[in-house]
């Protein structure tokens, strides 16, 4: 297959004689399979060159495919001047992560409401076809591809396609789960291990490498990867060749030929270059070579409102951290329960059978991992409850024992609870869809109805007592009017609520828990 950088910049273009040999324009790459399907893999300011070659150069009318990672401005802003749109009997087909509640073509549509350009999307010519992803495998014409999400504060789907014997995969933006991973002092686990899977055995790996391991710590969070962790994970999966892209707006030709030269030097047996704008790569067929990933799950699922999770469980003491998740929650419509130690969780998991619970570890007080084992020790999670602990630091090996599934370590932002949230809640509505959920019941699940709990896990009442001189430290008429609501639905109401009482209530609940 036949492979073309048009746009190697992250973040912002950044045009000028100090970016002029690796280029200023944002994240977007031409394939071409020998039987010439055609498919760009995002579409930012780089996405506006390769559309005057498309129309200059290409058969009409055209068929093409564009895989968006994420929405990210920095990977669509090509979109609105893409002009194989503009032309009528083209046909194109555009793929890309689905939200919670929005599609794909909803947001796509936001960059082009009328106070941001002049031509809505409902105006292109061409024949457009939106297809809503979530984890899992499609194909597109002769290649087959499979979609898993990345570490990003937005929800982002990396992309591996196989055609022609050879595989390629893309994933921008991308920041390693494991801080200490990003700084070379940990060992490949967990979450990290599944991505070093999804790009096992390429020929190509098109990798976001947006800093170095020096930079790294003043970028934590900020959801990008450092070249020398691309490098190490690139070795660990059997890769062959890795393009390193999504350069910093801040790093010139010369910082880029520095850091190129200073990866290659610990890079061996994988061939690593920095992509530039404009370069073409042949990825030829290596057979034997191609570690064929065998997906259950398909990544077009439509995971409708109707069908999605039923709930979320939060137990999260740390204010901070309580805060950015509440935020989280709000924007998406999520409510919120109590219980009052692990035996009263369990109790709630047990008959709400929550799609994902959120809970801190912070040992002594809390004790996260313990509260994991106690979950996948009952006989009902069978399915295997998504839970997320949140944390000052990822205790991998303990984690894996107890079946935790991811982390949210401490600080994070509200965008990243959000896109873990968001993360969670559709990989278990795809889960349950494609393997738990009878035909005839998917009419009958009730709709979106996410509850978060209070702030108390503990087995003990010291957690209590933290939390209760917490909030008299705040302003009391807030921390009676939580007690009395969290109290007033958790014990009285709950049984009773409608979908849309349960909804005010729990945006009542987590705002005065969000207060700090
Ligand atoms: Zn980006
Ligand atoms: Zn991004």
């Amino acid at each position: 297959m036949r492979i073309q950088f048009w746009g190697t910049r992250g973040s912002i273009a950044k045009p000028g004689p100090s970016t002029a040999r690796y280029g200023g324009n944002t994240s977007c790459i031409e394939l071409r399979s020998a039987r010439g399907t055609l498919v760009v893999i995002d579409c930012g300011t780089g996405g506006h060159s390769l559309a005057q070659k498309l129309i200059t150069d290409d058969a009409k009318p055209l068929r093409g495919n564009i895989l968006i990672s994420h929405t990210h401005w920095d990977h669509i802003q090509g979109i609105p001047f893409f002009l194989p749109f503009f032309v009528c009997g083209n046909e194109w087909d555009i793929y890309g992560p689905k939200g919670v509640r929005e599609s794909l073509r909803e947001v796509l549509a936001g960059q082009m409401q009328y106070n941001y350009f002049p031509v809505t999307l409902d105006q292109c010519g061409a024949k457009i076809r939106y297809h809503d992803l979530v984890e899992g495998a499609f194909a597109i014409d002769d290649i087959k591809l499979s979609a898993r999400y990345l570490n990003h504060p937005a929800l982002t789907l990396g992309y591996r396609l196989q055609v022609d014997g050879a595989t390629v995969v893309y994933a921008c933006d991308h920041e390693p789960h494991a801080r200490m991973l990003a700084l070379g002092d940990a060992t490949i686990a967990g979450q990290d291990l599944r991505h070093a899977e999804f790009i096992d055995g390429a020929d190509l790996l098109i990798h976001d490498a947006q800093y170095t391991a020096e930079e790294y710590p003043e970028k934590v969070g900020w959801g990008h990867s450092p070249a020398e962790y691309v490098v190490k994970l690139a070795q660990y999966a059997r890769v062959k060749r890795v393009a390193l892209t999504h350069h910093d707006p801040l790093r010139d030709d010369d910082a880029m030929e520095r850091l190129i030269a200073g990866v290659r030097q610990h890079s061996s047996p994988v061939d690593v270059f920095a992509a530039f704008e404009g370069q073409v790569v042949e990825v030829a067929a290596c057979p034997g070579r191609v570690a064929s990933r065998c997906e259950e799950l398909q990544a077009e699922t439509p995971v409708e409102p109707a069908r999605a999770p039923r709930a979320v469980l939060l137990g999260v003491a740390d204010t901070r951290a309580s805060g950015a998740v509440s935020v989280a929650l709000r924007a998406e419509s999520i409510c919120t329960q109590a219980f009052l130690n692990i035996d009263d969780g369990l109790r709630a998991i047990a008959k709400d059978r929550p799609s994902l619970a959120i809970v801190d570890h912070d040992p002594p007080r809390t004790d996260g991992i313990g509260l994991c084992h106690a979950i996948r020790r009952q006989a009902w999670d069978e399915h295997g409850l998504a839970v997320v602990l949140v944390a000052e630091q990822q205790n991998e090996d303990a984690g894996v024992a107890a079946g935790v599934s991811d982390w949210l370590i401490k600080p994070f932002t509200a965008a990243h609870a959000r896109t873990t949230i968001r993360k969670w809640l559709l990989r278990t509505a795809s889960k349950s869809i494609k393997g738990a959920v009878p035909a005839d019941q998917e009419q009958r699940l009730p709709p979106l109805r996410v509850r978060h709990t209070a702030k108390s896990l503990g087995s003990d009442r010291s957690l209590q007592r933290v939390l209760q001189k917490r909030a008299d430290q705040r302003d009391p008429a807030i921390s009676s009017d939580k007690s009395a609501l969290l109290w007033m639905y958790g014990r009285e109401i709950a049984s009773f609520d409608t979908p849309t009482f349960s909804k005010k209530l729990g945006e009542i609940i987590a705002r005065a828990t969000s207060t700090p």
